[in-house]
């Protein structure tokens, strides 16, 4: 009896949600492979085909890395043809969008009715954004000590913006790291809150965390994009951008990836605000944008910067707005080595190794070309799992594993900025 409620609510549940959410029926990922950059700007020209409505999951940036295009279903064959016509090679990636996002909200139902029934929270599942401030809410009760939350800020829509502070006390040089900048990509926000987790629990037990926190305070944001993510929750799973209204065009957001002042306005933004890289009007008029804008500017000691996205396993370092090398180019590239070799040993393989020899990924007013601006030299980009097989949709079992293989990574550069100051 109790299970058959179980299954009426999980399906009323999912009906009801259904029902609300934007559906992504019969829409296929195509993967493309540019050969040459002729062919990237064939690309280019059909992601500035509006009518057609595909969204590149992985934008056009250089021959032979590969692009991820969602392609809706009503269009699938005259894409497929545009492609075909000009001879770029194309493989599918995911058949049916639709039914993975069918099987993550199932994940999430089953989940949620779990934590119901134990009382606890489950790391292992994608979470709400009201239920990532009440988790926060415990943390700090659990370790009153090492954990404060900073309010820094107000969304678009009048959401806080909170960033979690772990210190032992002092004015310590801090490294700052955050998640979810671009709503969709949930494993970065699920990695966010696990990662909180293993910082506040590890201080005085593992020797590692322990001496990085003697030595260092982390900041970490966990929802950068609050309405973007609560947008993704209510409404439309495949949100990226933030969600303010744009004066004089339907298309609401702005790519908050692309808004920062570092190129602004350069090559890999677009002007049109019906584009998922929208810079928007000026550099920071996004709130979510100037909330760390003002935060970095008033600490003023940021030493190491780690922005968190998804997906294509990738680690960069600046500048994507220029083909100019970053001042410590040597350095940064080296200390990414030491942390590919942890990776490697640890049997988590990021695939395209490649990619630091490929760092030149077109795409300003992005977030670490401007703190590495701001003096801070340690500025990172990561991009998470997967290499394309789920993409956005990654299923939650993979939360954790991502979350451990990314916190090896992030441990290593903490330790190397803590190593090398200056
Ligand atoms: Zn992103």
């Amino acid at each position: 009896m109790i299970e058959e409620m179980k299954i009426w609510i999980v399906f009323t549940v999912f009906l009801a949600a259904a029902c609300s959410q934007k559906t992504f029926d019969g829409d296929q990922v195509l993967r493309a492979h540019a050969k040459d950059n002729a062919q990237l700007d064939v690309l280019r020209e059909l992601e500035a085909m509006e009518h057609l409505q595909v969204d590149f999951w992985r934008g056009p940036s250089r021959p032979n890395l590969p692009v991820d295009i969602r392609v809706p279903n009503a269009v699938l064959q005259q894409v497929k043809v545009f492609l075909e016509s000009n001879s770029i090679d194309y493989s599918i990636m995911i058949e049916d969008v639709q039914e993975l996002l069918d099987q993550e909200h199932q994940e999430i139902q089953s989940t949620t009715l779990r934590e119901r029934i134990t009382g606890s929270f489950s790391y292992s599942t994608y979470h709400t954004i009201e239920e990532i401030y009440s988790w926060m809410d415990s943390l700090l009760m659990e370790y009153p000590k090492l954990v404060s939350r900073i309010d820094i800020g107000q969304s678009y829509e009048g959401r806080p913006i909170y960033a979690l502070k772990f210190s032992t006390g002092g004015n310590k040089p801090a490294i700052w790291i955050d998640t979810g900048i671009h709503s969709r990509e949930w494993i970065t926000q699920a990695t966010g809150v696990w990662t909180a987790k293993k910082i506040a629990s590890s201080y005085g037990v593992d020797s590692s965390v322990t001496d990085i926190l003697d030595n260092l305070d982390i900041i970490l944001e966990i929802v950068t994009n609050p309405d973007g993510y609560a947008y993704t929750h209510s409404t439309n799973r495949m949100w990226r951008k933030t969600r303010s209204i744009n004066a004089g065009s339907n298309c609401v957001g702005v790519d908050p990836n692309r808004n920062w002042n570092a190129g602004f306005g350069g090559a890999g933004s677009s002007s049109n605000p019906c584009s998922e890289t929208y810079r928007g009007r000026a550099a920071h008029s996004e709130p979510e944008v100037k909330a760390i804008v003002d935060f970095v500017k008033s600490h003023g000691n940021i030493k190491g910067f780690v922005s968190i996205h998804s997906y294509s396993q990738m680690l960069l370092y600046p500048y994507g707005y220029t083909s100019a090398p970053a001042k410590d180019a040597a350095e940064l590239v080296h200390s990414l080595y030491k942390l590919l070799v942890v990776i490697v040993r640890n049997q988590i393989v990021y695939e395209d190794m490649g990619i630091l020899f490929l760092l030149l990924y077109y795409a300003s007013g992005g977030t670490v070309d401007w703190t590495y601006n701001q003096g801070i030299k340690y500025s990172y980009t990561f991009e998470l799992r997967d290499t394309g097989r789920y993409g956005f949709a990654l299923p939650s079992n993979q939360i954790i594993p991502t979350a451990q293989e990314t916190w090896l990574a992030l441990t290593k550069l903490i330790e190397h900025t803590r190593d090398n100051p200056y």
